[in-house]
């Protein structure tokens, strides 16, 4: 359900990403993994409604959202720093969009009430930011995208910011999440565990093209290049 067609994005004379096409199914969790600079975020920014494109689609559900608004798109992106309002409790961060969009107060309040409970931070509701764990900050931004039922969400390594153990905790997590809510997630990291227990298939990038696109057994398996046969390793 989300269809990307021969994406172009160029930097001043600097061509990011090249010609790039990948069809995601409805409900699939996909990673894209890669090494530093080859593209990732900026894929990811695209889908998004972030940054200017140069040549290409952007297919979501059967829209055409390519020349669409952020807002507009079905979309919720969750980025590496939690881009949370300081000022604002847990609760006003996670309605905030809500009361600009003009919902109805018992539909927000419904929608807050879920977030909380399905994120396990009901607790922590009345809390600012500066309260807050990074594992505890990166839910709320993650509540922030689950509160406006969206189709897909964007993940720009969400976890990297934490140590070891609560991203191994939140790993479980999102991977609940994802099967709780059956929607489309688009994971970037470059950490291969995350992409080996998260994906349902595996997008390796590299210079701005999508090397391989299949599941992390078939990777594995049958890298079909040194690049991804060197990036991800040997299996045993
Ligand atoms: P990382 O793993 O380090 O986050 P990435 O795969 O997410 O890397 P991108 O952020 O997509 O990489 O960047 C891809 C390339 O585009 C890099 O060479 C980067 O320097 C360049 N780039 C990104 N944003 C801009 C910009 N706004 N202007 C110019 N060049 C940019
Ligand atoms: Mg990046």
């Amino acid at each position: 359900n989300v269809s990307i067609r021969e994406l172009a994005i160029d930097f001043g004379s600097v061509s990011v990403l090249k010609s790039l096409n990948i069809e995601i199914q409805s409900g699939e969790f996909i990673v894209l993994l890669g090494p530093s600079g080859c593209g990732k975020s900026t894929l990811l920014n695209a889908i998004a409604g972030l940054t200017d494109i140069t040549d290409g689609q952007i297919w979501i559900g059967d829209k055409n959202v390519t020349w669409e608004e952020p807002k507009d798109r079905g979309i919720g992106m969750v980025f590496q720093s939690y881009a949370l309002y300081p000022t604002m409790t847990v609760e006003g961060n996670l309605s905030f969009g809500l009361r600009i969009a003009g919902m109805a107060k018992d539909e927000i309040a419904q929608r807050v009430d879920r977030a909380v409970q399905i994120l396990q931070i009901d607790p922590l509701r009345k809390r600012r930011p500066g309260e807050l764990s990074g594992g505890q900050r990166q839910r709320v931004a993650i509540g922030r995208a689950l509160v406006r039922d969206v189709d897909v969400f964007l993940f720009d390594e969400p976890l990297s910011n934490l140590d070891a153990k609560l991203r191994t905790e939140l790993r479980v997590e999102l991977k609940r999440l994802h099967s709780g809510l059956g929607s489309t997630m688009i994971y970037v990291t470059h950490d291969q565990i995350e992409a080996l227990t998260l994906a349902d298939r595996i997008a390796v990038m590299s210079g701005g093209v999508i090397q391989q696109f299949a599941s992390p057994k078939e990777i594995y398996r049958r890298p079909v290049n040194r690049f991804v046969a060197g990036f991800v390793g040997s299996p045993s």
